[in-house]
């Protein structure tokens, strides 16, 4: 019966997910990378498919959570609003500005080399955005 994989953590780019794979191996466990081909191929493409899969056995799944110091929860990798301050009066009641869809398929289509933007928050309690 082949072995089935549990996802075990996600990375924006391959050469993230394969030093991971990389330690695990050394460890004796048999990791292997999901749509890491695709994202070679655009790097664009690693928000699309949802990052670099790193998999492993389930019977290795507590081992390389204890390797990879993982709780049990999936972590996201994003910083969340809750741990983001406002850089003016420090509150946490942060919310961020996202643009629309739109926008995304606009810069996906015509401004793919300036794709690139960076988060924008806004503090519900001085109105500052940053
Ligand atoms: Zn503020």
């Amino acid at each position: 019966m082949p072995p089935t994989f549990t996802r075990i953590a996600t990375y924006t780019t391959p050469h993230e997910a394969e030093i991971v794979r990389g330690m695990l191996r050394e460890h004796g466990i048999e990791a292997i990378l999901q749509d890491d081909v695709t994202v070679q191929m655009n790097w664009l493409y690693s928000n699309v498919v949802g990052g670099v899969k790193l998999l492993v056995p389930t019977s290795d799944l507590a081992d390389a959570r204890e390797l990879l110091n993982l709780t049990d929860e999936p972590t996201d990798q994003d910083a969340s609003p809750e741990t983001t301050q406002c850089p003016n009066c420090h509150g946490t009641q942060v919310a961020s500005l996202r643009p629309p869809l739109l926008f995304g398929i606009f810069m996906l289509l015509f401004l793919l080399p300036f794709g690139y933007r960076r988060d924008r928050y806004r503090c519900e309690t001085c109105g500052t955005t940053w």
